[in-house]
């Protein structure tokens, strides 16, 4: 295996990320890497435009405390330390691509779900994340299309 040196998680913060995670740490131990670990929250800006007319800030403030105490938690759980939580504002692929150059990683770790239909159409982040990445990525399967485990 290639030595990697610096692994970016990124993690949505749903239950999915626990095997996501699991790939990460594994690695990293092996290579004696550095695991940092990224949240992106998506502006409601972003996602309603300017749909909604009224001042969302309030509710952006609470989502902003929820996943700061979230993704803590989570990292804490992992064993990755303070300097390495990043919790950004913007859309996750290029939040994570920015992060990822900031911190020279070597591997981006996502989570993929095997899409059908129209979500297939429509992509998801870990096909955005492995465009436009300066590094490799590893797409961990997540959700009911996983394969089992023997
Ligand atoms: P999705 O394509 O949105 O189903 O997400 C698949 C994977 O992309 C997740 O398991 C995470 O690894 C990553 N991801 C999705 N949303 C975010 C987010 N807001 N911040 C960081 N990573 C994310």
């Amino acid at each position: 295996m290639s030595q990697y040196s610096s692994v970016l998680l990124a993690v949505d913060l749903t239950e999915e990320c626990k095997p996501v995670a699991s790939r990460a740490q594994l690695i990293v131990e092996a290579t004696e890497g550095i695991l940092h670990i990224i949240h992106v929250i998506e502006p409601l800006s972003l996602a309603y435009g300017g749909d909604i007319p009224m001042d969302l800030s309030a509710v952006q403030d609470q989502i902003h405390e929820q996943a700061k105490s979230h993704l803590a938690e989570f990292a804490n759980k992992i064993g990755v330390q303070e300097a390495n939580q990043h919790l950004v504002f913007g859309r996750p692929d290029s939040e994570i691509h920015r992060v990822a150059e900031e911190v020279r990683a070597d591997l981006i770790v996502v989570g993929s779900h095997g899409r059908h239909g129209l979500a297939l159409l429509l992509g998801s982040t870990a096909n955005g994340v492995l465009h436009g990445a300066n590094c490799d990525v590893l797409a961990v399967r997540v959700g009911d299309d996983r394969p089992t485990q023997q």
